[in-house]
């Protein structure tokens, strides 16, 4: 009996041990400022069971992003100061040979220019200028294979004059030349935004109820504070509708930029657990107040789906863009609070409509969860998908809302439904699967809901 106690209470304190060791990440801006070096430290690995990987996707970009081929240089160290050179394996990930030495430490640069000319759509690279590098963090951060749900601490170089900005701690007062960061895993630290240079400007929005940032290049100040004062609105609108906020501190994130080509798309927006990304064509008008219900929309992913999701989502398949069933409920269902609940803008009801009327036949014979499925990786590529699938989405949530309210004479809404699954993984801390979403909404609302579902689950035509 006490030899067992004696055992456990060592194995206690070794995973204690482990548990308090991180991860280091280093992120050195080279001289000529387009490129990175990132270097990752770890408990030391033997080199054949090595991988690193670089992302393919992440949560919420519904895209497949080859972000391996702006990597180059890769290294391993072992203890012994031995290098070993990385090669590709067969999938986004490179691999350090086959000996048994102990590998604790590999290096790589990322080519940030040549990132932007080759994709297209803005919202999924990183930017580099005279006096800014704007960094979305699953662009830049590969991990080791297996190291993934592990504590991290990263600190950033860059130039002695430049201040350094993340989203993962946001302040008006940045240090100049070197910051370091602490992230819970893998996930947090490539979901934040990390903005370096003189070209960054940062203001807090005064009197909100948690600590709201823009941080933006090339803006004037007049449109940070204008982006503020939406932001602020758009926060409290989010908070009465929900009746609570989840984010500890949110940061907007803007990017004012000149297109490097007339083919390079600066229209989409990308949503984090506490910030969010936009990115604007200089050459185009910009009014804030016309954010209004972008900037809802995007914070309102903080509640859903970054705070409740369905399977695929979280944890995430970083090699691959994960199949995704419930992206119609990810984005259909903010579309609907967005634009119904908060904004009460009757005219978006027959634009879905549209949408759905006006889809191409490879579209309207989609099941929803099909169409979910082709949309994991051709959301925004093939915008008529996306389009289609938050529609539906947004349709659903309506019928929904409307079924809910006459069979509780207006005691309950839709509001009860969404704060059904946000209260329901809150408790479960997991994923939903798709079988579930339906009851947890009936639960919550006390209606059951299932003829409005499987009206939904078919394909239009
Ligand atoms: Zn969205």
């Amino acid at each position: 009996m006490s030899r067992i106690i004696v055992l456990f209470s060592f194995i206690i304190s070794i995973t204690n041990l482990n548990a308090q060791q991180k991860i280091g990440y280093l992120l050195n801006q080279q001289t000529d400022l387009d490129k990175l070096t990132i270097q990752i430290t770890f408990d030391a690995l033997s080199a054949s069971d090595a991988n690193l990987v670089i992302p393919r996707s992440a949560p919420g970009t519904y895209i497949l992003t080859n972000y391996i081929a702006f990597v180059d240089d890769v290294v391993g160290y072992t203890t012994t100061g031995k290098q070993l050179q990385g090669m590709i394996g067969d999938g986004s990930f490179f691999t350090f040979g086959e000996s048994n030495d102990l590998l604790n430490k590999v290096s790589y640069t990322v080519d940030i220019q040549k990132m932007e000319i080759d994709l297209l759509d803005a919202s999924t690279s990183s930017k580099a200028r005279e006096d800014y590098l704007g960094l979305l963090g699953y662009s830049v951060f590969g991990f080791m294979e297996g190291l993934e749900t592990e504590p991290i601490n990263i600190t950033i170089n860059t130039d002695p004059s430049w201040p350094v900005f993340s989203t993962l701690r946001p302040d008006i007062n940045r240090k100049f030349g070197t910051d370091s960061y602490e992230a819970k895993n893998y996930g947090e630290l490539v979901d934040a935004q990390y903005l370096l240079g003189k070209g960054v400007q940062v203001i807090r929005v005064e009197e909100s109820q948690i600590p709201l940032y823009v941080a933006a290049y090339a803006a004037t100040t007049d449109n940070l504070e204008g982006i503020g004062n939406t932001g602020i609105s758009s926060l409290q609108k989010l908070a009465d509708y929900f009746g609570y906020v989840p984010m500890p501190h949110y940061t907007l994130v803007y990017e004012f930029l000149k297109p490097i080509s007339a083919r390079h798309d600066y229209g989409f927006n990308m949503e984090h657990l506490n910030s969010m990304t936009a990115h604007r064509d200089i050459t185009q008008d910009y009014t804030p107040n016309r954010d209004l219900g972008s900037i809802i929309h995007h914070m309102g992913h903080s509640w859903v789906p970054l705070r409740s999701w369905g399977e695929g989502y979280r944890p995430f398949a970083w090699q691959v863009a994960p199949l995704i069933e419930t992206i119609w409920l990810n984005e259909g269902f903010i579309w609907y609070v967005t634009f119904q609940s908060i904004l009460h803008d009757e005219t978006r009801l027959n634009w879905w409509k549209s949408n759905m009327d006006n889809a191409p036949d490879f579209i309207k014979t989609k099941t929803l969860k099909e169409l979910s499925l082709l949309g994991s990786t051709q959301y925004a590529s093939d915008f008529r998908i996306g389009k289609n699938l938050f529609s539906r989405g947004a349709l659903m949530a309506h019928d929904l809302d409307d079924y809910i309210q006459k069979q509780t004479n207006g005691k309950k809404s839709f509001k009860e439904a969404i704060l059904g699954l946000l209260n329901w993984s809150k408790e479960n801390q997991r994923a939903f699967k798709y079988n579930e979403i339906e009851p947890i909404m009936s639960e919550a609302t006390g209606v059951d809901l299932s003829s409005v579902w499987n009206k939904w689950q078919n394909a239009p035509e």
